[in-house]
Order: C-alpha cells, then sequence, then structure tokens
C-alpha cells in the first residue's frame, strides 16, 4: 500500500493519516513533522528549515526531496508507506514518481480531504498539539486534563505556525497555489480519489477506508 495524502491545512490529514497508519500498519510519514522535531532537536536539518517554517514558506524542494528519499529508503517502507504532506508540488509529485520507479513500485492512490475555507481557518486556528509525542488536539477537542497530553503526559501546546495570522494565511495560500494543482496531475494517472473531511474523524475514516 502506498499511498500519499493532501487537502488544506486544517483538513485532518494527522488525523486520519494515524487512523490509516494504525488500522493498516503502514508508517504515517510527514514531512512537517519531520521538519517540527529537526527544529525542536536544533539539528542542522532543523536550522536549514525554521524560518521558512515560520513563515508559512515551502521548504526548497531538493532538501525536501532527500530527505523523504532517504525516509522512504528506512526498512519501514518496503511494505508500503502513507506520505502525509508530501508531495507539496508540482516538482516533488514528480520527483515522487521517478523515486519510486527506481525501486519498480507506483503510487496506489492520492487521496484528497476536502473542507471549505472557513472550516480550515476554524479548524487551523484552535489546533492543539502535545510537544512531546505530536498528538493532535483541538480547543473543540482538548485533551481530558487541560495542558496535559492522554496518551503521554508531554504538554499539549499550539503549534509553532498555526500562531500567526499571516503565516496561517501564507500556508493556506501556498496550498491553493502549488499543491491544489496536484489534483489534475493525480487525475490524469487515475489515482485521484477525493474524501469529504467534514464531520467527525470517525465519519471521515468510515469515507476514507471505504477508498483505501
Ligand atoms: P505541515 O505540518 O504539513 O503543515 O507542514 C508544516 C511546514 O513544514 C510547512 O508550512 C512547510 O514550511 C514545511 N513542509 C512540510 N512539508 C513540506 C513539503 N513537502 N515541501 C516543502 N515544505 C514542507
Amino acid at each position: 500500500m502506498r499511498l500519499i495524502i493532501f487537502g488544506p491545512q486544517g483538513a485532518g490529514k494527522g488525523t486520519q493519516s494515524a487512523l490509516i497508519s494504525q488500522k493498516y500498519g503502514v508508517p504515517a510519514i510527514s514531512t512537517g513533522e519531520i521538519f517540527r522535531w529537526a527544529v525542536t532537536e536544533g539539528s542542522d536539518l532543523g536550522h536549514e528549515v525554521a524560518s521558512y517554517m515560520t513563515e508559512g514558506r515551502l521548504v526548497p524542494d531538493d532538501l525536501t526531496i532527500k530527505v523523504v528519499s532517504e525516509r522512504l529508503s528506512a526498512e519501514d517502507c518496503a511494505a508500503g508507506f502513507l506520505l502525509d504532506g508530501f508531495p507539496r508540488n508540482l516538482k516533488q509529485a514528480t520527483a515522487l514518481d521517478e523515486l519510486l520507479a527506481a525501486k519498480d513500485v507506483a503510487l496506489n492512490a492520492a487521496l484528497v480531504l476536502e473542507v471549505p475555507h472557513e472550516v480550515s481557518l476554524r479548524r487551523i486556528t484552535g489546533r492543539l498539539m502535545c510537544a512531546s509525542c505530536g498528538a493532535g488536539y483541538h480547543l473543540d477537542a482538548p485533551p481530558e486534563t487541560d495542558g496535559v497530553c492522554d496518551n503521554c503526559g508531554g504538554d499539549v501546546v499550539r503549534r509553532g505556525d498555526d500562531v500567526s495570522d499571516a503565516t496561517v494565511r501564507t500556508r493556506l495560500e501556498v496550498y491553493h497555489a502549488q499543491t491544489e494543482p496536484l489534483k489534475k496531475y493525480y487525475e490524469d494517472k487515475g489515482i485521484l480519489r477525493i474524501i469529504d473531511g467534514m464531520g467527525t474523524p470517525d465519519e471521515v475514516f468510515a469515507r476514507v477506508a471505504t477508498v483505501v
């Protein structure tokens, strides 16, 4: 099973990726999460990507493609994977196809989660996450104890790049300008699957599971 999932910020990609990974036993690989960890750890990669993330711009393609290429070579990806947040533009999409072709495989499906613009904004501005394990929450669906992760007891905080309105706006603009055109790219390949992202995580996952 080799899947990608994309959609506007706040569409629920992270939540659905975790559910897909759990049910089908494939690793969910989020480039955003890889970059956020790198920034937290203060690694070389973290230093390179920090300013792009703070401003809501895309990290340069060559660097992103290298990170994904290395990650897909890991043993746990041999039986499949789900990429969340990659590819984000046409250059990354063709690079992914080439990477997979070199391994004699191809994507099975490109899932797109769609929600109306206002919903996407509302979801992003209320979004919370655990600083230790990355579990996602929302002001409307917080952890049981305020500020404490249900999974690991870590601190539940707002994501750095969700805090500034300007950054949120830039990320949505980048999505519409660069990522949304990928729908046509995957439609032409016959593997595009559009999924309505409205409803509870379980309701959306029922739709996702039907497609997968
Ligand atoms: P995300 O968690 O997917 O919303 O990603 C957070 C941030 O990480 C983005 O706003 C970009 O700065 C960076 N990022 C994540 N994935 C990519 C990608 N495929 N290409 C370039 N930048 C990315």
